[in-house]
């Protein structure tokens, strides 16, 4: 099974794509971390992305693609995968299909979690995991982004028919309760 794990900042995407890769036994794929330990460990690609990061804007389409595109050579995925903040843009989205559909693979679900924005901006404040674009400036400037460049994804992939909403309030395992009834 690949499924894509949608929402905005905040919306909780990290911390189900967790329990859902525990319950399908399916590896994660989260651009946004392999991002961040990119720069931890300072490699070429961390340099390139670490001042876009900190600005809270996106990652040009054609890096985050290719990195995708690397990753997923690994047999790993081979079964499935969970993906978590890709794709970000519909010219990510057109290239993932692409790249799924010369393997002979598709998008199966998109799974997106509805959170009002004043309990983001809230809850990634109050996560404190000392992420350098969780201040409430680059807050706004991460949902402005999403607004703009992210949510479109959501209708070129209601297009297809894949789309399930999923209320985004409520405790952890409440709102994993509901994923997993939507994806069965
Ligand atoms: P969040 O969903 O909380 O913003 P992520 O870890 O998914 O966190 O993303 C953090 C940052 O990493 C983004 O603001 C962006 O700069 C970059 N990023 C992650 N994934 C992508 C992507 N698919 N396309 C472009 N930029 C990305």
């Amino acid at each position: 099974m690949n499924l894509i794990l949608f929402g905005p900042p905040g919306a909780g995407k990290g911390t189900q794509a967790e329990k859902l890769v525990n319950h399908f036994d399916l590896p994660h794929l989260s651009t946004g971390n392999i991002f961040r330990a990119n720069i931890k460990n300072e490699t070429p690609l961390g340099k390139k992305v670490k001042s876009i990061l900190d600005s809270g804007k996106l990652v040009p389409d054609e890096t985050v693609v290719e990195l995708v595109a690397d990753e997923l050579d690994n047999e790993k995925y081979d079964n499935g995968v969970i993906f978590d903040g890709f794709p970000r843009t519909v010219g990510q989205a057109k290239a993932l299909d692409q790249y799924l559909e010369a393997n002979g693979k598709k998008v199966d679900t998109l799974v997106t979690l509805d959170v009002p924005e004043e309990e983001l901006v809230n809850r990634i404040l109050s996560r404190g995991q000392g992420r350098t674009d969780d201040t409430p400036e680059k807050i706004k400037t991460r949902l402005q982004v999403y607004k703009k460049e992210t949510e479109p994804v959501l209708n070129y992939y209601k297009e297809h028919g894949i789309v399930e909403e999923i209320d985004g309030v409520g405790n952890v395992d409440e709102i994993f309760d509901r994923i997993k009834k939507a994806v069965s």
